[in-house]
């Protein structure tokens, strides 16, 4: 997450972000050469976002970036990585279970902490009007259709999940 204080200004409108309303924020993201991408580690207007010409090469890019970050950290595994999903789970047993399953639907800028033991209940989730209302409809559309590939694939990434902790029923 990025760092977040009251008074921040949004690097594409330059107003400022009422810290408690939903905007997007990504964590400090490095890019091929393991430099910070760009904005990476800003917070912005999800309007704005959406806005900028280049929205779907800049959610690219923080989306490898993303892929990127989880690849390098040993504590996460990589369960889903298509043109859609980056799915990836931490089973460290002394984790706190309401965490564990980290997923992220590709140019949307949306991602999930989800309860790794309550899968695949947690993805029911991803699918909060309230949360999703800030997504233009074709990329809420792609959070539907992540979601939908999801269930799917739920029968496979629950063994998957078993075989790493446990814990999951
Ligand atoms: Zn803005």
């Amino acid at each position: 997450m990025a760092q977040v204080y009251d008074g921040m200004e949004c690097p594409l409108c330059s107003k400022v972000i009422d810290v408690d309303s939903d905007f997007f924020a990504s964590t400090a993201l490095p890019d091929e050469d393991g430099d910070l991408i760009d904005e990476s580690d800003a917070a912005m207007h999800w309007a704005c976002l959406f806005a900028r010409e280049d929205a779907d090469r800049f959610l690219d890019k923080l989306d490898a970036g993303e892929r990127r970050s989880l690849r390098a950290n040993p504590c996460w595994e990589i369960l889903v990585d298509d043109a859609a999903l980056l799915v990836a789970v931490n089973p460290d047993p002394t984790l706190d279970r309401d965490f564990g399953l980290s997923v992220h639907v590709l140019r949307t800028g949306m991602s999930w902490d989800l309860a790794l033991n309550r899968f695949p209940a947690c993805l029911e989730a991803m699918a909060d009007p309230a949360r999703l209302s800030v997504l233009p409809s074709e990329r809420r559309a792609r959070v539907a259709a992540a979601l939908e590939a999801l269930r799917a694939m739920a029968p496979q990434l629950t063994q998957e999940l078993r075989r790493l902790d446990s814990r999951v029923k």
